[in-house]
């Protein structure tokens, strides 16, 4: 039988501070593997409040884009696991150009050098892979960060796939197209709701099946009415997906 999988809200914010609710971290869990999906503003508390459990299973982060709400809990999530000595490798997926800046910065504050676990980087870009064992990776482009000449940045939504369930984790978006197709069969779709229209959101998850429909990334203040075939997401808010198959 399956293992259930675990999806754990840590951050469900947006980009302007919000008393309510953390910057951008979405975890899934299944098994020993923790697969991160942004590090955003408080997520190394929000994570010790309410998923310790995982704390240390977390061994796959991946970064979608390069705005702040989504990456500036990563130096208080990177102390966390300095503090527990940390051992376990940890890859981390990051679109081209992230790396140097990221990773200087923490060597800046005495996370690099210090810290007792390797780290291997990965670039983030348009493809399908196998992160972790058992579970595979889709990832694609949206318009919310225009590409730099090089090819560096761009913001990545990702389609992930473990114990044959999918789950689709929309980036920052601009237009709901750049998901059409993706969320074809999927299990639980996550989306953000601040550079969209919820009613477009929807519309596309029910013409596409999507059995469980879930907005993050809310604005401050925002509230939140209940809408039709999908739910608010908030800090801390659990999911157990063998139980929505079920
Ligand atoms: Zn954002
Ligand atoms: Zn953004």
């Amino acid at each position: 039988m399956a293992q259930s999988v675990e999806v754990i809200f840590l951050g469900t914010g947006s980009g302007r501070p919000d008393p309510e609710r953390g910057g951008s971290a979405t975890l899934i869990g299944h098994g020993d593997n923790g697969f991160l999906i942004d590090a955003g503003e408080g997520v190394g508390r929000t994570l010790v409040q309410h998923a310790p459990e995982w704390t240390d299973r977390i061994n796959t982060l991946v970064i979608t884009h390069n705005h702040a709400d989504h990456i500036t809990g990563l130096p208080m999530l990177f102390m966390l696991w300095k503090a527990h000595g940390r051992t376990r490798p940890l890859d981390v997926w990051l679109p081209k150009g992230m790396g140097r800046a990221l990773f200087s910065w923490l060597e800046t504050i005495r996370l690099g050098e210090v810290r007792g676990w390797t780290c291997f980087l990965h670039r983030l870009a348009e493809r399908t892979c196998t992160p972790q064992d058992g579970l595979t990776m889709e990832a694609w482009l949206n318009g919310h960060l225009p590409v730099e000449k090089d090819g560096s940045f761009g913001s990545y939504s990702l389609a992930v796939e473990t114990e044959g369930l999918r789950i689709v984790h929309s980036s920052d978006i601009n237009e709901v197209e750049h998901l059409t197709g993706r969320i074809r069969g999927a299990d639980l779709f996550i989306s953000e709701s601040m550079h969209i229209d919820v009613k477009d959101v929807l519309a596309s998850a029910r013409s596409e099946g999507a059995q469980q429909v879930v907005l993050t990334h809310v604005p401050p203040g925002h509230p939140c009415k209940p809408v039709e075939g999908a739910v608010w997401a908030y800090d801390g808010m659990k999911l157990s997906l063998q139980d929505v198959k079920d």
